[in-house]
């Protein structure tokens, strides 16, 4: 299996990192996808993908974490993208927050400019939404983005799925759907085509059901695997195969 959305270079993991990365290993969650932030961000990720096989690194800056933005951030994102083309999955994680109305402007700006960085080097892009999809949509059309990728820990209509899945984007599935309050998203997922999906955790954030308040880690994949196949018709194993070659196809660089 393939967690195509975690934070493990976030300090929450410092203390037991290299063990929770050899326990994935058992429960054969062997590749881990794991986006940047900023540009803080960029080296130690370059560093872990040297130093865990099973790490696979995005490179781009968040919209959480624009207040850290630098003039020059976006010239080295380039500069590492450039260096590093063959070993990045995506740009990412990029996107729009719309509950960070402070700075939303200065969003679609970095957004727009990254989504370009990403097509001058074909590479596709990890998104990040929140109350922003008309938005996303709207750019990656404007900007005839067409290197796809993966729209992270998708909620929304069927329409918004089906808008990105047109778009060449494969929908993040992480714990939400094991919460039975999340009617309409796992509604919407037990009736995408299953070549659309991809398994993630978001660890630490996000913890699925009964383990609220607790650091989410990699090592609850099959928490959210479980819940997707009891809203799916297809086998366990047949989730399991295409949701892992639903990660290969959409990201640069992974493993076949
Ligand atoms: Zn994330």
């Amino acid at each position: 299996m393939i967690d195509s959305h975690c934070h493990i270079d976030f300090a929450d993991f410092d203390a037991d990192r290299a063990t929770v990365i050899a326990e994935c290993q058992q429960l054969s969650i062997n590749t881990l996808v794991v986006p940047g932030t900023q540009a803080a961000s960029w080296a130690n990720l370059l560093a872990l993908s040297d130093a865990y096989p099973a790490i696979h690194v995005a490179l781009g800056i968040h919209p959480y974490f624009l207040d850290a933005f630098q003039a020059g951030d976006l010239l080295l994102l380039s500069d590492l993208i450039a260096t590093h083309r063959q070993r990045i999955v995506a740009v990412g994680e990029i996107g729009l927050d719309g509950s960070l109305s402070h700075n939303y402007a200065r969003q679609l700006e970095v957004f727009s400019q990254q989504l370009e960085l990403a097509s001058t080097f074909a590479l596709p892009v990890i998104l990040h939404h929140r109350h922003s999809h008309n938005d996303l949509i709207r750019l990656l059309k404007h900007k005839r983005f067409n290197f796809g990728g993966i729209i992270h820990a998708f909620s929304g209509s069927l329409q918004e799925a089906q808008n990105y899945i047109d778009l060449g984007f494969k929908l993040g599935i992480g714990a939400t759907i094991t919460y039975q309050r999340a009617v309409k998203t796992r509604d919407v997922v037990s009736q995408v085509p299953l070549d659309s999906l991809v398994l993630e955790t978001d660890a630490p954030d996000m913890p699925p059901s009964g383990l609220q308040g607790l650091r989410n880690s990699p090592l609850n994949l099959p928490l959210v695997l479980k819940a997707l196949v009891a809203l799916r018709q297809e086998s366990e194993a047949e989730i399991i195969q295409q949701c892992r070659r639903n990660v290969c196809s959409a990201l640069a660089n992974m493993p076949r």
